[in-house]
C-alpha cells in the first residue's frame, strides 16, 4: 500500500465543500484538533465551523428535561472551542488575498499521510493583476501534543510587492451550533472567558477558563519569517495581532511560521507556564526538525498497520486515510478517549460512546495495542462516576458506564436510547479481554482491568434477577437505537454473560498468581461473589425462538408489526428524523446491527445454523441508519461464507466521510465507521479471532478482489497476512514463535518459515 496523499484539485468554493473541506483536512495529534478553516476566512454570509478542539476539555451545559423525574441527566458535557489561531490575513501591495476576489489560477488541498500535514496551494491573480503563489502547509505535531503549526510560503511571481501579514490570536470563541440537528449543539453559550492576554517579548498569550467546569487552557502563539519584516505585536480585546510587512522582490518566496502551543489544567498544574515551555521548546528547533520528526512517528504507526486489497488504489487510498484519522483521533494519554467525531468537529458535542471498545480498539488491538491502554485507562479514572452514575439509578452495588461522556458522568439527553443502553458496560468488558487476549499483558489486569470487570460483573448481578432458572436483564436498550427499553436485549444479555464469565475467570488467574490479596481488600469481592457472577452468567437467558430458529432481538421483538419497507419513500431515511421515537419502537425496524452484532463477537453462543438464520431475519428490517452497521453484517456475511454478500454490505462504505455519503460528514468524521471498514477486512474477509484458545483466521476473498495483504500484532509478535492466488500465506515478520489455527487447523510460526494454505 503506497499512496500516502490524498489530494483535490481545483477545489470548489461554495459553502457546502468548505465546510466539508474544513473536516476532511482538519488536523490532529489526539490532543488536540483543528478544523482546516481558510486562514484569511470567508466572505460574508458563509458558514463555517470553526474550530480548536481539546480532547477531554469541556465544560458544563444545561440538559434542559421538560419534566424534573428523579435521575434523569439535567447538565451535560460539551468538547470546547478553546482559541482561534488560524487566523492570518495576507496583502500583497495593499489587496487582500481571498480566494473570492480576484482570479484563482490553480488551487489544490492535500493531506499527506506520511509527512503528517495538510496543505493548500493556490496560484492567484489579484484584482490588479500580481501573481502570486501560496502554499500554506498544516500540522498538529504527535511526537509534541501541544504543537499546532500554520507554516505559510507566499511567493509574488510577477513584480516587486509590499506584502504583509496579519495574525490573529482570538481567546473570545463560541461552539458551533445547529437547532434543527439533534446530533449536534442545539444552542450558542459562552462556554470559556478570557481571563488574560500577556505580550511576552515576541510571543502572545491567552489564558482562559471555562465558566462552569472552571477549567483553565492556555495557548500560546509565536511568529518567524524570513527576512528582515517590520513587526508588531498588540493586544487587543481578548486576544492578540501580529503584523508583519516587507518589500520582496518578484519570485523571492517569504515564509511565515506561526507556531501555536496549547495546554490546559486537567493536564497540567500551570498552564500559562507549560504553553510556555512547550512554545520555547517547540521554536528553538528549525521547522524541519519538527517536521522529520512527524514523519519518523508515522513511518513507525505505518509498519504496523499495513493493509493493502490488490489493485484497488482508490479503496487503499480510502483505508489509509480512515486509519490515518483513527491515528489522529485517539488519545495519547488517559484524560481522553476517541470522540465519535474524534476531534474533526461538534458533531455529537465531543462525546465519547461504545464506539471507541467496540468499533475502534479492535483496530488498535491488532495494531498499536499501547492506545487500548490509554483507553482502558480513561475508563478506568472514571470508574467513581460510574459507580455514582449507577446508584443514580438504583443499583446498589456496581458500576455503569455512561451511554455518552467526557468526564465520566453521564451526557445523554433522551434516556430511553441513551442511559439504558447498559451494553456498554459489557462493551468495555470485552474490550478489556480483547486486549489481554491479543497482548497477554497481565500485568495491566492486574493494575486495572480486574477491578474494572468485578465492577462491571456487579452490575450486572444488580440489575439482573432470577426467574424460572434463568437469568433476565430486563429494562435496558441494545445496540439498535429503533428499539428501546427492552427485556433480556440478546446482545446484552450476552456480554453480561461474557463478562460475568471473564470477571471470575480473572479472579482465578489473580488467586493463581498470588496476586488478588491487595484488589480482594480493594474492591471487597469474595469468592462467594464470583460464585454468584458464574451463576448468572452460566444461567443468563439468551432469546432463542424455536419456530424461526433464530435469536430474537429480545423478548417481545417478534410480537411486533412489521415495518412497511416497500411504502417508505427513500427521502424518509435515516428514520429517527421522520418518525416519532414511539412509532419506532413499536416496529420490527432496525437502526443498525444488534443481534449479528453479538453473532459476530460471541460466535461461539450459538449453532451456524442460528447466526444464519438469524442474519437472512435481520438483513429484512435493517435500515442501516447508523454508519455502524453495514461493516458488522458484512463481517457476519463473510463468517457465513457470503462472500459477495459481504462484499456488497463492504461496498462503498470505507469511503463514507470521503464522498460525504451520510451527508453529515461537515459535523466531523465518523470514526467508528472507520474502525468498523478495518474490522470487515481483517475480521470479517480474513475471519480473525482474538478467543482463548488463541488467534485463528478463515480468510475468503470476494470475486472483486485479487488478493489482499496486512500485518497484525498479537502478543509482541508481527505477522504478515496474504490471501491470493487461491491460498492464503502467514509469516512472522519479527518476535517469538506463535501458534494459530487456520481452518481450524493449529499452526506454528517461526521467523524465516511462512506458512501457506489452500483456500477453502
Ligand atoms: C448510533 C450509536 C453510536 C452513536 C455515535 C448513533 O447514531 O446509533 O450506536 O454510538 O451514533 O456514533
Amino acid at each position: 500500500m503506497h499512496n500516502f496523499i490524498y489530494e483535490i484539485k481545483d477545489f470548489e468554493l461554495d459553502n457546502d465543500a468548505l465546510l466539508l473541506g474544513e473536516t476532511l483536512f482538519h488536523n490532529a495529534n489526539g490532543y488536540i484538533g483543528v478544523r482546516a478553516n481558510f486562514e484569511e476566512g470567508y466572505p460574508d454570509g458563509f458558514k463555517t465551523v470553526r474550530g480548536m478542539y481539546i480532547n477531554g476539555f469541556y465544560d458544563f451545559s444545561e440538559m434542559k428535561q421538560a419534566e424534573k423525574l428523579f435521575g434523569l441527566v439535567e447538565e451535560k458535557q460539551t468538547m470546547l472551542n478553546v482559541a482561534d489561531t488560524q487566523g492570518i490575513q495576507l496583502t500583497i501591495g495593499g489587496e487582500d488575498f481571498s480566494m473570492f476576489t480576484g482570479e484563482v489560477l490553480e488551487s489544490s488541498r492535500w493531506l499527506d499521510m506520511a509527512g503528517g500535514f495538510t496543505a493548500r496551494r493556490v496560484l492567484w491573480k489579484s484584482p490588479h493583476g500580481k501573481e502570486v503563489e501560496i502554499v500554506i502547509r498544516r500540522m498538529t505535531a504527535f511526537t509534541r501534543l501541544a504543537l499546532f503549526i500554520i507554516d505559510f510560503q507566499v511567493t509574488v511571481k510577477n513584480s516587486d510587492a509590499k506584502i504583509s501579514f496579519i495574525s490573529g490570536h482570538k481567546g473570545d470563541v463560541m461552539n458551533y451550533f445547529d437547532p434543527s440537528d439533534p446530533r449536534i449543539a442545539g444552542e450558542s453559550f459562552q462556554h470559556i472567558a478570557v481571563e488574560k492576554v500577556e505580550i511576552w517579548a515576541d510571543s502572545s498569550f491567552i489564558t482562559s477558563k471555562t465558566v462552569k467546569s472552571q477549567l483553565m487552557c492556555c495557548s500560546g502563539v509565536k511568529h518567524s519569517l524570513s527576512g528582515k519584516p517590520e513587526t508588531a505585536l498588540i493586544q487587543s480585546v481578548g486576544g492578540a495581532t501580529a503584523t508583519f510587512s516587507m518589500d520582496v522582490e518578484k519570485d523571492q518566496p517569504v515564509r511565515l511560521v506561526k507556531v501555536t502551543a496549547i495546554t490546559d489544567s486537567i493536564r497540567c498544574a500551570n498552564v500559562r507556564k507549560a504553553c510556555a515551555l512547550e512554545l520555547a521548546n517547540a521554536t528553538s528547533v528549525p521547522i524541519e526538525t519538527l517536521y522529520a520528526e512527524q514523519a519518523q512517528y508515522l513511518a513507525d504507526c505505518w509498519k504496523r498497520c499495513e493493509l493493502n486489497i490488490d489493485g484497488d488504489d482508490d479503496l487503499n487510498l480510502a483505508l489509509r486515510f480512515n486509519m490515518y484519522q483513527l491515528i489522529q483521533s485517539v488519545t495519547k494519554d488517559e484524560y481522553g478517549n476517541i470522540a465519535a467525531k474524534g476531534l474533526s468537529g461538534e458533531g455529537y458535542e465531543g462525546h465519547y460512546f461504545w464506539d471507541t471498545e467496540m468499533y475502534i480498539q479492535p483496530f488498535f488491538v491488532l495494531t498499536m495495542p499501547e492506545f487500548c491502554k490509554k483507553l482502558i485507562a480513561m475508563r478506568y479514572k472514571t470508574l467513581g462516576f460510574a459507580k455514582e452514575n449507577a446508584r443514580i439509578l438504583g443499583h446498589t452495588r456496581g458500576a455503569l458506564f455512561p451511554w455518552r461522556t467526557i468526564m465520566g458522568s453521564e451526557c445523554s439527553g433522551h434516556y430511553p436510547s441513551g442511559t439504558a443502553q447498559y451494553h456498554i458496560n459489557g462493551d468495555i468488558a470485552y474490550a478489556i479481554v480483547a486486549y489481554y487476549l491479543a497482548t497477554g499483558d497481565f500485568d495491566f489486569i492486574v493494575s486495572t482491568g480486574a477491578e474494572l470487570l468485578f465492577e462491571i460483573a456487579r452490575l450486572w448481578l444488580d440489575v439482573g434477577n432470577f426467574y424460572k432458572g434463568k437469568f433476565q436483564i430486563n429494562d435496558v436498550t441494545g445496540p439498535d437505537e429503533y428499539t428501546c427499553i427492552v427485556n433480556n436485549n440478546y446482545y446484552t444479555n450476552a456480554l453480561a454473560k461474557y463478562s460475568l464469565y471473564w470477571a471470575a475467570k480473572f479472579y482465578g488467574l489473580l488467586k493463581e498468581s498470588g496476586k488478588l490479596a491487595e484488589l480482594a481488600e480493594k474492591t471487597g469481592i469474595t469468592q462467594h461473589e464470583i460464585g454468584d457472577f458464574i451463576k448468572a452468567s452460566e444461567a443468563m437467558n439468551l432469546p432463542y425462538d424455536e419456530e424461526l430458529g433464530i435469536n430474537p432481538q429480545d423478548d417481545s421483538f417478534l410480537q411486533k408489526k412489521a415495518w412497511n419497507f416497500a411504502d417508505t419513500p427513500k427521502e424518509n431515511y435515516p428514520l429517527l428524523l421522520h418518525y416519532h421515537p414511539l412509532h419506532l419502537f413499536r416496529y420490527q425496524v432496525c437502526k443498525q446491527a444488534d443481534t449479528v452484532m453479538a453473532h459476530f463477537i460471541l460466535e461461539d453462543y450459538q449453532s451456524q445454523e442460528t447466526i444464519r438464520k438469524s442474519f437472512a431475519f435481520y438483513e429484512k428490517i435493517t435500515t442501516h441508519d447508523s454508519s455502524l452497521s453495514a461493516c458488522i453484517f458484512s463481517i457476519v456475511a463473510s463468517r457465513l461464507g457470503f462472500a459477495e454478500k459481504a462484499s456488497e454490505y463492504f461496498g462503498d462504505s470505507a469511503k463514507l466521510d470521503l464522498f460525504n455519503t451520510h451527508k453529515n460528514t461537515k459535523d466531523g468524521i465518523h470514526t467508528a465507521n472507520m474502525g468498523g471498514n478495518y474490522m470487515a477486512i481483517v475480521y470479517g474477509f480474513a475471519g480473525l479471532r482474538l478467543k482463548e484458545d488463541g488467534i485463528s483466521f478463515t480468510p475468503i476473498l470476494p470475486a472483486k478482489w485479487s488478493g489482499y495483504e496486512f500485518s497484525v500484532s498479537y502478543r509482541g509478535s508481527v505477522i504478515e497476512v496474504k490471501v491470493s492466488g487461491g491460498q492464503c500465506t502467514f509469516a512472522l515478520v519479527n518476535g517469538e514463535k506463535q501458534s494459530m489455527r487456520v481452518f481450524g487447523k493449529l499452526i506454528d510460526l517461526g521467523l524465516g518459515q511462512p506458512q501457506s494454505i489452500l483456500m477453502q
